[in-house]
């Protein structure tokens, strides 16, 4: 299922990588569509809540779990249920291989909270977005996993239980998912929002992969390169905000296609560009 890259991507790498600064990826939903994930976008992303159907931009606020803390809850611990039953694909494992090699040039930063980048064994990995496995007090910081009572296969359509909600408390005050929602502001204790502008501002090269940049850090990332004349290989099976800077600009290559197709070509050109040399 791999493609070849085409030798002006390749020839992209390596004059980038004699550049100083990390080689910058940017993951959306897309990298984990292969692993069975869905994203947002498409008709399996909405969910009924009584006799209304709800797309998860409406779901995914601090309103909605305001509004009906139990039924956002269930939501959360149904995709958790998704995320777990899901496995590292190809384009996860090319980035733990691609980081083994260049080490320290090596930086992602994801707006996945499956976990699946972490399962499969990236380090250097900004997880903008929070993680699905964690909770956090609804009035407070501290973060905790959540609990080992909370089945981990909870069920399309199961509603929480007096036991569950006992559980879903942080040092006994309500929790909340550990999630950025869309009515809410990115930060750095949190979701690392001065550390991804950093590594844009220093970035070599950016890859973007199944992303259509509808948040706002990673648009800033993307405008961020763009204005220090940084380039970006953009890979998606469909043109977007990313895709289409590249083309304005002519600052980058946009790879059309899924992340299985062109992410372990392109990171085993960038771990021979960027290795550093014996
Ligand atoms: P999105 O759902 O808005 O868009 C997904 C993008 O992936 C689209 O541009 C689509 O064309 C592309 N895509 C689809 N299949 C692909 C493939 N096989 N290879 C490469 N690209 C593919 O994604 P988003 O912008 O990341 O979603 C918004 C937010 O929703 C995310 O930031 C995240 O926080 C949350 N979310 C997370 C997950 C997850 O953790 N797996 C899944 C859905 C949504």
């Amino acid at each position: 299922m791999t493609r070849a890259l085409p030798a002006p991507v390749e020839a992209l790498v390596r004059e980038r990588a004699v550049e100083p600064g990390p080689l910058l990826w940017l993951t959306g939903a897309g990298i984990s569509a292969e692993s069975g994930i869905p994203t947002f976008r498409g008709p399996e992303g909405y969910w009924k809540v009584g006799s209304r159907n709800y797309h998860p931009q409406q779901l995914a606020t601090r309103a909605a779990f305001g509004a009906m803390p139990d039924e956002v809850w269930a939501w959360y611990l149904y995709r958790r249920a998704v995320c777990r039953a899901a496995e590292p694909n190809a384009a996860h494992h090319a980035l733990v291989e691609l980081e083994e090699r260049i080490g320290p040039r090596f930086r992602l930063i994801t707006q996945n909270v499956d976990g699946l980048h972490q399962r499969a064994g990236t380090k250097r990995v900004y997880a903008i977005h929070g993680n699905i496995d964690e909770m956090r007090a609804v009035s407070g910081r501290v973060t905790a996993p959540i609990p080992a009572g909370i089945p981990t296969d909870w069920p399309k359509g199961r509603a929480l239980t007096a036991a569950d909600r006992d559980l879903l408390q942080v040092e006994a005050r309500p929790a909340r998912p550990h999630v950025l929602w869309f009515d809410e502001c990115y930060d750095e204790e949190h979701f690392h929002f001065d550390s991804s502008l950093r590594a844009a501002a220093e970035a070599s090269l950016l890859v973007v992969v199944g992303t259509t940049g509808a948040t706002n850090l990673p648009m800033q990332v993307g405008m961020l390169c763009a204005r220090h004349g940084t380039p970006s290989i953009v890979i998606n099976p469909e043109p977007n905000p990313f895709s289409e800077v590249v083309e304005r600009s002519g600052l980058g290559i946009f790879l059309q296609g899924t992340a299985g197709e062109w992410v372990p070509a392109l990171a085993a050109a960038a771990a021979e560009a960027y290795a550093p040399t014996p």
